[in-house]
């Protein structure tokens, strides 16, 4: 990781981002009152527990308990890391993201530093390449044969242009020949899989006499590239390989384009290639994503699943698809909660997504896509296959086949449909089969927990008016005042005043920043969570009157304490005049 973000850019940052817009941009909100709301992109839900706030600059569901600023929003719904949400954040508004020193050692500073720009270096290099193959498509000698090529699968320049298909000509060194300029680039050529170490020290192109698919991330950036060789080569497809930039299992080639082209994704397609993707999308199905392996791997459901409700694994109708479809039903059960959907395409022998939807057109490949097999169907189709159920044995050997796939799967009415189903399977004594197979698969799941409601005291009634109000620090005389102050939840308090202090301007969003990732930060965004019925014209005085009484309490003790110590032995000179001071007051 590179160097720390400096605290006054976050601070700057959520001062100037707009959490209604940004989340609005994702989930559409609509007007409640004072704040937004929208049905919980968190948990499902029928009516909308999910509340923003404007003023607060903070988002909370009711439902689930996810709450959070911009930047967790971002971490949380776009699955960014907390350096990846600010700059995404940042990018929004054009602001640089700067780095500043760390607690790192000074060498492990540089080295974090180093990597940083090498990064950004990365995929800067990585855009130039992707152009360049672009332009290959135009002036290469032979990008007729590239030309044909696409022409030949109906590609239109418009969807080229839009995945920013490209072209290198059959040479081991049309990409070295205009890149590798000194040998500090032809080591980040081969570090990227661009290029290949070859003997005596030369490195030559990875990709030869292919057509060219950029693989961008989740925020568009190209970081590898997938070929189609042009004739009969091989391999068909070479992709990059894992690189620095690149991690496979987490990427899903299209999602970043499908984004792009509609804004509300309610469904989304997997299929394998690249040329799948890109065929779909031509034909007015683009939202189509390929799993960038044979397998789909939990990150990429857990992508797809952040993303939309409803997912359709498409695969060959051969053993090897249904092998994949089985594994990735595997990975995806525990993400298979009320509202979401994974379903099942089997294509005919010798089809591909391609094939299919230039032969048959969008229509028909949606009622494809519509009529596909529910994730249920699947696993009683592959589970019940090889049991005889007129059996006793039977029977028995079915409950143990269930077992594994319904404990990955949460308490969902799914999951008590696939119970029931089961249990007809048994024929007679269904009532007490159910019960039976109810209790056999009922787990203690690690679904999200109902949130809980927060008791009320009042030192946590001042923090949460303090993080809605942070103005009212303004009215009190001297924020120092509770220092010698010792009661549960006071250093906290005093912390947050010390912030407010220091900018009068702040809001709920970036004071909650400041202990991202200690235990105060849970504490405080439960706390801002709180209902407490305050309304905003009386919370200055309500926090006022907290404060005295703490005051009260505080001088209450501190005198017991002197007059007892005076009783026992005597006060010295500064305690006594403490205790004068506090009679008098
Ligand atoms: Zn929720």
């Amino acid at each position: 990781m590179a160097g720390m973000i400096p605290r006054q850019f976050i601070d700057d940052l959520l001062a100037r981002a707009d959490i209604v817009e940004l989340i609005d941009s994702r989930v559409p909100l609509k007007k409640a009152g004072k704040n937004y709301q929208a049905c919980c992109p968190f948990h499902t839900e029928k009516s909308p527990s999910f509340s923003v706030s404007q003023d607060k600059q903070f988002y909370h569901c009711f439902g689930c308990g996810e709450h959070g600023n911009a930047i967790s929003f971002l971490m949380e719904f776009d699955r960014l890391e907390f350096p990846d949400a600010v700059e995404e954040l940042a990018s929004h508004y054009s602001m640089e993201v700067p780095r500043e020193q760390s607690n790192r050692s000074p060498a492990q500073q540089k080295q974090d530093q180093k990597a940083y720009i090498q990064k950004q270096d990365d995929y800067e290099l990585m855009a130039q390449i992707s152009r360049f193959f672009q332009q290959q498509l135009k002036v290469a000698s032979d990008k007729d044969t590239a030309i044909d090529y696409l022409k030949g699968r109906g590609l239109s320049g418009e969807i080229v242009k839009r995945f920013g298909i490209g072209y290198i000509s059959d040479a081991w060194d049309g990409m070295m020949k205009v890149f590798g300029r000194n040998s500090q680039i032809n080591q980040q050529l081969v570090d990227l899989g661009m290029a290949i170490q070859g003997d005596k020290n030369k490195p030559y192109d990875r990709f030869r006499g292919r057509i060219q698919f950029p693989i961008r991330d989740k925020r568009g950036r190209v970081i590898g590239f997938g070929g189609r060789v042009l004739g009969d080569g091989t391999p068909k497809y070479l992709n990059s390989p894992e690189t620095r930039i690149y991690h496979k299992g987490q990427e899903l080639y299209g999602l970043y384009e499908a984004k792009q082209a509609t804004k509300q994704l309610t469904r989304l397609v997997v299929v394998e290639g690249y040329m799948d993707v890109v065929a779909l999308a031509q034909h007015g199905v683009d939202y189509a994503v390929a799993s960038l392996g044979t397998a789909t791997t939990p990150e990429q459901l857990q992508t797809l699943f952040r993303t939309v409700k409803e997912v359709i694994c498409c695969y060959d109708g051969d053993r090897a698809g249904r092998d994949a479809a089985w594994r990735a039903m595997d990975n995806a059960l525990p993400m298979i909660q009320d509202g979401y959907s994974l379903k099942f395409v089997f294509l005919p022998d010798g089809e591909d997504p391609d094939s299919l939807i230039r032969e048959q057109g969008q229509a028909a490949f949606e009622s494809i896509l519509d009529n596909a097999t529910p994730l249920s169907q699947f696993l009683f189709d592959h589970l019940l296959s090889q049991l005889n159920m007129s059996s006793a044995e039977g029977k028995g050997a079915a409950v143990d086949a269930f077992k594994p796939y319904l404990a990955k799967l949460p308490e969902s009415n799914l999951k008590d449909a696939i119970v029931t189903q089961l249990a007809n399977k048994f024929g007679a004594n269904n009532e007490m089969q159910l019960k039976k197979l109810q209790q056999n698969f009922t787990q203690s799941t690690d679904n999200k927990p109902v949130a809980k409601r927060t008791k009320t005291t009042p030192v946590r009634l001042a923090i949460a008016l303090l993080l809605e109000h942070p103005h009212i620090v303004e009215v009190l005389p001297d924020p120092a005042i509770l220092q010698q102050l010792n009661m549960p939840g006071i250093p906290l308090l005093n912390q947050l005043l010390a912030l407010c202090k220091q900018n009068s301007k702040v809001n709920s969003a970036q004071l909650i920043e400041h202990f991202r990732g200690e235990d105060a930060g849970k504490q405080l965004t439960k706390l801002m969570c709180l209902e407490h019925h305050v309304e905003p014209e009386n919370a200055e005085s309500v926090f006022l009157d907290l404060i005295e009484n703490f005051l009260n309490v505080f001088i209450e003790r501190r005198t017991e304490q002197l007059l007892e110590k005076e009783r026992n032995g005597g006060l010295n000179k500064t305690e006594k005049q403490e205790l004068h001071g506090l009679l008098s007051a």
